[in-house]
């Protein structure tokens, strides 16, 4: 595969490839989200998302990764990433993350969305909303002849612009034969003020996680699971996106 400044140049064959592991990451979150009410638990999330990776013949791409146990990460409330589903019972008014990734044919699907469980508070209401845009505003700047850290900017402004706090100790990534590839991409313009300038080909994992409170995370003791220090609620959207020559194309929906 070619590369620019470390960051591999996917071809439209390829870029075929993404698609469909991330059309596939999309399907099951559509269908994990019919699931989603007060008294489930996100291990029968983690149930059904076995189940069908198993019918659309891919591999789960987080589970055995670095060690994560699980296909699924499950963030409830004020876990902001990488939790585990549990058996506990959600409840209304809970936020929850569904952090999903698999592999087809040698490439890699990556996509996040947060849920309402019930009926949910407007601040809970507002931080998703506002996640959700700012990955949009993000989106919108993965053009060729930008530069990466226009993407950032775009992401920070929004929620700087609506009170909401950024986590900085994740940032979105590169993604192809690889699930996590150059370039990181922060969602703050890091202090250095250029990244790197975005070229058709390359393919991006852009992914909001903001809360309403302290933008540092503590780690739970099973070393994955990470909450925000206030134990205020967060909010994660991902998408893997294409830089192509018409503009960002957003390979993880299905619209
Ligand atoms: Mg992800
Ligand atoms: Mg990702």
């Amino acid at each position: 595969m070619k590369k620019f400044r470390g960051i591999f140049i996917k071809n439209d064959y390829e870029i075929g490839l993404l698609r469909e592991a991330n059309q596939i990451v999309a399907l099951i979150l559509d269908e994990l989200e019919k699931l989603i009410k007060p008294g489930a638990s996100t291990m029968e999330l983690e149930e059904t998302a076995n189940e069908l990776c198993a019918h659309y013949k891919v591999k789960p791409a987080f589970k055995g990764y670095q060690g994560f146990p699980y296909t699924l990460c499950c963030s409830v409330n004020d876990v902001v990433v990488h939790g585990f589903p549990t058996l506990e019972r959600l409840k209304a008014g809970d936020i929850l993350s569904i952090d999903m990734g698999v592999q087809y044919r040698g490439f890699f699907g990556d996509s996040a969305k947060t849920f309402a469980v019930g009926e949910i508070s407007p601040e809970a209401r507002m931080l998703m909303q506002v996640t959700l845009e700012a990955l949009h505003k993000g989106i919108e700047q993965a053009r060729p002849g930008n530069d990466l850290y226009e993407i950032s900017a775009a992401i920070e402004n929004h929620a700087k612009s609506h009170g909401c706090s950024i986590i900085k100790r994740f940032v979105g990534h590169g993604i192809g034969a690889s699930l996590h590839e150059k370039p990181e991409l922060p969602n703050f313009v890091p202090s250095r003020m250029s990244g790197t300038p975005l070229k058709k080909g390359m393919v991006l994992a852009i992914e909001p996680m903001f809360s309403l409170g302290s933008d540092q995370v503590q780690i739970m003791p099973d070393n994955w699971t990470a909450r925000t220090k206030d134990g205020s609620l967060s909010a994660h959207f991902e998408h893997t996106v294409a830089v192509t020559k018409d503009g960002p194309d957003i390979l993880s929906s299905l619209e």
